[in-house]
């Protein structure tokens, strides 16, 4: 039993309670004791009070202490029984909660997905009080693009999933090493499952504690090479543990890698040669089976160099192997040029983002936090940035290791004007612009704002240029060739947003940044210190599009970037 899975256990009683139109008191003691616990910033094993929390009552308590006894709560297994099945599937329409659910079920006794959506085609869902012909309509289209995704789960939620599963693995007896692998492992923007290689020889032990340490829905299957579970964590996803012995490491990491077509040709060309590739090493004619110490080995053993995992797509990856040594690795990156502050809506200040960077051996940063539009996000007035400006060059002059800009992430306000004049922007070292507001106005419009900042002197950069959150909104589709056009024409950089909830621009669109010769920033936009990590995961996304290291503008050293970017 863990902590997650109370908090879990209690939080699915309050929605089920609220599909079944319970009171509302008793359904928020349940939310309110799982917040509790969620918040308590120890372990299960640190807390011995755990009953007597403030927030817990009795039927809270009866609920935990069940959990902690049998491993399972009877009321909810009671509840399981008595809610319609239907209704699950519902909770997954964004914006329809428990209660607004209960409500439907109640008035036009809709009990699916399908029923949600002929009762919003035929025009009922507007007449139930509380609901509009607008959201009628918000739920048709969330429903066609739920249908779209097919138990997929988008990247930013996989990799909640793999940090929590590699927590539990890092310390577990037994363990001697372990990977991820799988399309998340290729940076994939959604995966349906997880896949974990694990090494060790005392499987069983490996598999107990896993089945002990994790939420889990079911278990698929449980032997001493692999267990298959469904997690029960945010977002239902499955998961297989592949246990294996230190020398197949190298082996079973590449082969449950992928992709299905990577291997593919890979078998193919170990066949040319009278090899047979398999998930435990490289066998030969006489049946003799060598194996690797590493990746890297295994595809030196076929004259290739280490295929990074973001590559390994239709097998044509192999036919330009030799264009590999010129992409962006994490070790070029010298700089984050978009990052937030206590100053506006980031978590810590400039001095503790600043030390992070150095920590990450970067040689310069720029801090651009929002401006006075963003009013939600605490965004800048001038007086403010002015003000910033001061505590920044101050800073800088304490430092003779990490040069630190001052910059900001300007609003593109919805009549294309900019949220700064040009007196202030021309006080700043770099400045991005960016689109926050009005995302459903037309391509014109949309473009109309982008062109306007695009070719404003002092804009250096076009942040997250769709807006697009993966797996949940398009963003305000834009028309991005020509966009891409401008930015050759006034020389200005595209980023590509590293946090894997956008990842923007998408591939295709990197690539054609890259042949049209635009510079292309990879950016955390960090609001925590450890966001700022996301870099890894840009860099990796970059790298399926093939992007050069020297297309990077954060590859480019301190002078270069004072020259042509900053002095420009
Ligand atoms: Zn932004
Ligand atoms: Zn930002």
């Amino acid at each position: 039993m863990n902590k997650k899975t109370i908090v879990r256990t209690l939080e699915k009683i309050a929605l089920y309670m609220e599909l079944l139109g319970e009171n509302p008191f008793k359904v928020s003691a349940f939310r309110k004791a799982a917040n509790v616990l969620e918040l308590d910033p120890r372990s299960l094993s640190e807390m011995d009070d755990i009953l007597k929390l403030k927030g817990i009552g009795k039927g809270t308590g009866a609920v935990i202490t069940d959990l902690l006894e049998k491993g399972q709560s009877d009321l909810l297994l009671e509840l399981e029984e008595t809610v319609p099945k239907g209704l699950i599937p519902l909770l997954k329409v964004p914006g329809l909660g428990g209660k607004r659910i209960a409500k439907l079920h109640e008035a036009l006794g809709i009990d699916s997905l399908d029923s949600l959506q002929a009762a919003c085609e035929e025009g009922k869902v507007r007449g139930v009080p509380g609901f509009g012909k607008k959201t009628e309509e918000n739920i048709l289209a969330m429903l066609e693009s739920l249908s779209s995704q097919d138990g997929k789960v988008p990247i930013w939620q996989v990799e909640q999933v793999v940090a929590f599963v590699e927590q539990q693995l890092e310390n577990m007896e037994g363990v001697q090493r372990f990977s991820v692998a799988g399309s998340f492992r290729r940076t994939e923007e959604e995966s349906s499952d997880v896949d974990f290689i694990v090494v060790t020889t005392e499987p069983a032990q490996v598999r107990e504690q896993l089945l002990k340490a994790l939420p889990i829905a079911n278990t698929i299957a449980a032997g001493d090479s692999k267990l298959s579970v469904t997690l029960d964590l945010e977002e239902q996803i499955d998961a297989d543990f592949r246990f294996v012995r230190d020398e197949q490491f190298a082996s079973a990491l590449h082969h449950f890698t992928g992709s299905k077509d990577h291997n593919v040709r890979m078998r193919q060309l170990a066949k040319s040669k009278g090899l047979k590739i398999s998930e435990y090493g490289v066998e030969n004619e006489e049946g003799e089976v060598t194996t690797f110490e590493s990746e890297e080995a295994f595809f030196a053993y076929f004259d290739l160099p280490l295929i990074p995992p973001s590559l390994r797509k239709d097998g044509r990856e192999i036919d330009r192997a030799g264009e590999i040594k010129e992409l962006v690795t994490l070790d070029d990156i010298r700089s984050d040029l978009h990052m937030h502050t206590t100053w506006s809506d980031g978590a810590y200040s400039i001095r503790e983002m600043v030390e992070a960077c150095r920590l990450k051996g970067y040689s310069h940063l720029v801090i651009t936090d929002h401006t006075q539009y963003l009013k939600v996000a605490n965004g800048l007035t001038p007086e403010r940035v002015r003000a910033q400006i001061a505590e920044i060059r101050a800073l800088n002059d304490e430092y003779d290791d990490i040069e630190i800009f001052c910059g900001t992430e300007m609003d593109i306000l919805p009549d294309a004007t900019l949220d700064f004049d040009d007196e202030l922007l021309s006080e700043l070292d770099f400045v991005i612009a960016s689109i926050h507001s009005n995302f459903n106005q037309p391509q014109e419009q949309i473009m109309e704002r982008l062109h306007a900042a695009i070719k404003h002197p002092h804009v250096d950069m076009i942040a997250h240029p769709t807006g697009r959150i993966i797996g949940k909104r398009d963003g305000y589709d834009p028309d991005v060739p020509q966009l891409i056009e401008w930015a050759k024409e006034y020389g200005k950089i595209l980023e590509l947003n590293a946090n894997p909830y956008r990842l923007d621009l998408a591939v295709d669109y990197l690539a054609l940044a890259q042949e049209k010769g635009v510079p292309i920033a990879i950016n955390t936009d960090a609001h925590t210190i450890n966001q700022l990590m996301y870099m890894d995961t840009g860099v990796n996304y970059a790298q399926k599009a093939w992007i050069k290291k020297e297309t990077v503008v954060n590859t480019w050293p301190l002078e270069k970037f004072i020259r042509d970017i900053i002095r420009k």
